[in-house]
Order: structure tokens, then C-alpha cells, then sequence
């Protein structure tokens, strides 16, 4: 039994102090005002206090536009110089292949926007994906489709992408293929390197948007073989808004912000050091304890994932073992996402569901649908996504609270 323990009026038990609960009037429904249980670590991570000690500096004295010939512009290069070098060393690369962007959807954007350009110059016009990518993908994907290029969409099994299919819908006229790393929603790992080893035998240029990866799992760019990968500080704990493109050594890529003469002449904009400078602190960071960080948030995945499977009339999405160590997403039958996570939230847990707002209705998302589910049951998932901050307390906390309320949402629909 937990420690600080309280039980509202309908004999649930919640965790933490009586006095941090007051009673939504609304819903008249306990409201832990307290306790917060963040688990939408895919969505965005708290900067880690160690980088906001090397991003402040950087607004009070370094302020510098690395631009500028003065001194101040010149401390505000070297940060720079040394963020691209750091991140470089965590990715096993160059440092003149990491091109810095506002995030990751530009990053997507650059990736595929300009490999069409590229394709199109030597005659070519079809490009592979599949069909559980970030929209930053498959909108920028769409784009190009009403330019007149084709885009085959793989269906991924359980959320994984068979080689086997990938190979068999190359054609004569393929010229770009973008598959990412992990996925965003259910968690699932493509196989990247034999992905990037069939397109790097038939001069398919092949990006993968690692936005998920990149500081959770290892990546080695070395090894990896890709032409072209998309990174976004904001989801390893580094500040929003600075992010990256890793073009490999002797691509000749078209550059997509017009503007200055930044980041090599690859990127116009004058850069934003601190988000930049946070990305790198954060990267040498999780780089230098990644192993036992993916131990430890596996096993509390682990443990999540049994409490809610045991709830009933449940399902795991996605593949079991080809998954990102924090990364839950499970459904429940009969049950409202959107309704499940008002009522997480109320007890002090954000998480995040299987459905999106779009266009004032509520859509089911598309990763669960393309891997098989019902609209109906796509619509009843939830996903909680684990970070370096959460602990075992917090899974307990959490697999009871989803278990009461998946409980009670049964017994209003009787
Ligand atoms: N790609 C994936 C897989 C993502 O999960 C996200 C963000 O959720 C993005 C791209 C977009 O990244 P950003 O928020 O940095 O623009």
C-alpha cells in the first residue's frame, strides 16, 4: 500500500495528499490539483536541468548572432561549432553532415521536398513510404503527389515494415524512399539498416525521420547507412524549436530555406543557439547513459504494459519486442479515448489517445487503422510514453487509476 494514500467518496484510492484534491464540480469528479504523472514523453520531454544550466548563458552573455565578426559573435560560433561537433560524435558522423533546423517537421519537409527535386532531375518520379508516417511526411508526401510525382504507401504489420515487401515495390523510376525509425504512436523500430542497404544498391536516395529515435534508442549513422535522417531536440529533453538534418558526405542536396549563407550555405536563418546548444547538451547526455536508461524504462514498460493487459477486454498495439522501451499503446474495447484521458488528467496523469482533433471531429488516428484496428477500437486506445523521469511508483499509480476508470466508463455505458 502506498504511503500518502486517500480514498475519494466512490472508494478509489488515489495517490499523494489529501489537501492536493478538490472536487471538480463539473464532473464531480476528485481533481488531484497536486500530483502531476507526466507520460507523453512521444509528444514532448522536460528539459533536463543539467541543459538549461548550458542554455541560460547563452541568452544573459554569449547572446551573439554566430553571424557577427565581434567577439560575441564569434563565442556564439564557437557554441555552435562545438553543438554540431558533440552531436556529430553521439551519431558516429562528420560534423559538417549535421545541418540544424527549427525541428523536426522541417527536417521532414527538407528531407523529401528536396530528394524530389533531386529524383526529378534524373528522370525519376516514384517514391516509397509507408503508411504510418508523421504527417510532417505524409503531407509533404501529398504535396508532391499533386506536383505529379506517385508515392506507394507499405502497409506495416504489427507495425513493422517487411524488407521483403519494401524490395518488391521498388520500381525502374523509384528514386526516393522514406521510412522512419520508430514510430510515434505504437513505438515500433523499422529495420533501417537493411532498408538504407537495399536503396544504397540501386542509388535510391533513403531518409528516415529518426524523431522518436534519436536519444532513446542507439543510432549510429556510421552503420546505418542512410542518406538523410531528421532529428528533434524537444523529444530528448532539449528546449522546442531546434532540431536537425543529417545529409551524408558527398549528397549534393538542395537547400530549402532560401535565405543567408548559415549552416554552410545549406539552410538560410540565423540560428537558434540555445535550442541548438540544449539539443547537443541533452544528446551527450542520454548518449553517455543509454544502456542502462533503455534497462531501466523497459522494465517499467514492462510492468505497465502487464497491469494494463490485465485489464479486460485489452490489447497491445503494435509489435511486442520491436518496440521503443517507453512506449505503451493499448486499447480498450467499449471505451472512449478521449473520455479515459479526461479522466487520467483529472487524476494528475497526461497522457495521450489514439484519436486527433481534425476539423472539429474526432478522427481515429491513421497508424491504428493502417495496422488493422477498427475505427471503434482505434478510438478507445491510449498511449503512454515513458521518460527518465518516471518511476515504478508512478506505473502502480497509474495501471490502477486506468483500471478504475476504464471500470467506470463501462458502467455508464450500462
Ligand atoms: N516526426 C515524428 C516521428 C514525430 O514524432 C514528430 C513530432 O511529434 C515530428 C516528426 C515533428 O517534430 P517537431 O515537433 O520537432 O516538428
Amino acid at each position: 500500500m502506498l504511503k500518502n494514500t486517500i480514498y475519494n467518496c466512490a472508494g478509489s484510492m488515489y495517490y499523494g495528499d489529501k489537501k492536493g484534491f478538490e472536487v471538480n464540480t463539473m464532473t464531480n469528479t476528485m481533481m488531484n490539483k497536486e500530483k502531476t504523472v507526466y507520460m507523453d514523453n512521444a509528444a514532448t520531454t522536460k528539459v533536463m536541468d543539467e541543459v538549461m544550466d548550458n542554455i541560460i548563458p547563452l541568452y544573459r552573455k554569449d547572446f551573439g548572432n554566430p553571424s557577427s565578426i565581434h567577439k560575441i559573435g564569434r563565442n556564439a560560433k564557437s557554441c555552435l561549432e562545438n553543438a554540431r561537433r558533440e552531436i556529430a560524435a553521439c551519431l558516429n558522423v562528420r560534423n559538417s553532415t549535421i545541418n540544424f533546423t527549427s525541428g523536426g517537421t522541417e527536417s521532414d519537409n527538407w528531407a523529401v521536398k528536396s530528394a524530389a527535386r533531386l529524383m526529378k532531375a534524373e528522370g525519376k518520379s516514384h517514391i516509397i513510404t509507408t503508411d504510418i508516417e508523421h504527417p510532417a511526411i505524409l503531407k509533404s508526401l501529398s504535396t508532391l503527389e499533386k506536383e505529379g510525382f506517385s508515392v506507394t504507401y507499405l502497409n506495416c504489420d504489427d507495425g513493422v515494415l517487411s524488407p521483403k515487401l519494401f524490395e518488391a515495390a521498388l520500381r525502374e523510376d523509384t528514386g526516393f524512399a522514406t521510412v522512419m525509425y520508430a514510430n510515434n504512436e505504437i513505438g515500433t523500430v523499422q529495420p533501417i539498416a537493411e532498408l538504407a542497404e537495399i536503396c544504397r544498391c540501386r542509388g535510391i536516395i533513403f531518409h528516415t525521420d529518426a524523431v522518436q529515435a534519436v536519444g532513446h534508442i542507439p543510432v549510429d549513422l556510421e552503420s546505418l547507412g542512410a542518406d538523410l535522417l531528421s532529428f528533434s531536440g524537444h523529444k530528448f529533453y532539449a528546449p522546442k524549436g531546434a532540431g536537425g538534418l543529417y545529409i551524408r558526405e558527398g549528397l549534393d542536396f538542395p537547400r530549402f530555406i532560401d535565405g543567408g549563407e548559415q549552416e554552410h550555405r545549406h539552410r538560410g536563418g540565423t540560428e537558434n543557439l540555445p535550442g541548438i546548444a540544449g539539443l547537443a547538451a541533452a544528446l551527450k547526455l542520454c548518449c553517455g547513459n543509454m544502456t542502462e536508461e533503455i534497462g531501466r524504462i523497459t522494465d517499467l514498460r514492462n510492468r505497465l504494459t502487464a497491469g494494463l493487459l490485465n485489464i479486460k477486454g485489452s490489447r497491445l498495439n503494435g509489435s511486442a519486442e520491436k518496440r521503443l522501451p517507453g512506449n505503451v499503446n493499448v486499447s480498450f474495447d467499449g471505451i472512449e479515448g478521449e473520455s479515459l484521458l479526461i479522466m487520467l488528467d483529472m487524476r494528475g496523469i497526461c497522457a495521450s489517445s489514439g484519436s486527433a482533433c481534425s476539423s472539429g471531429s474526432l478522427d481515429a488516428s491513421h497508424v491504428l487503422t493502417a495496422i488493422g484496428l477498427p475505427t471503434e477500437m482505434a478510438k478507445g486506445s491510449l498511449r503512454l510514453t515513458l521518460g527518465r523521469y518516471n518511476t515504478a511508483q508512478e506505473v502502480d499509480y497509474t495501471v490502477e487509476a486506468v483500471t478504475d476508470i476504464v471500470g467506470k466508463l463501462r458502467e455508464m455505458r450500462m
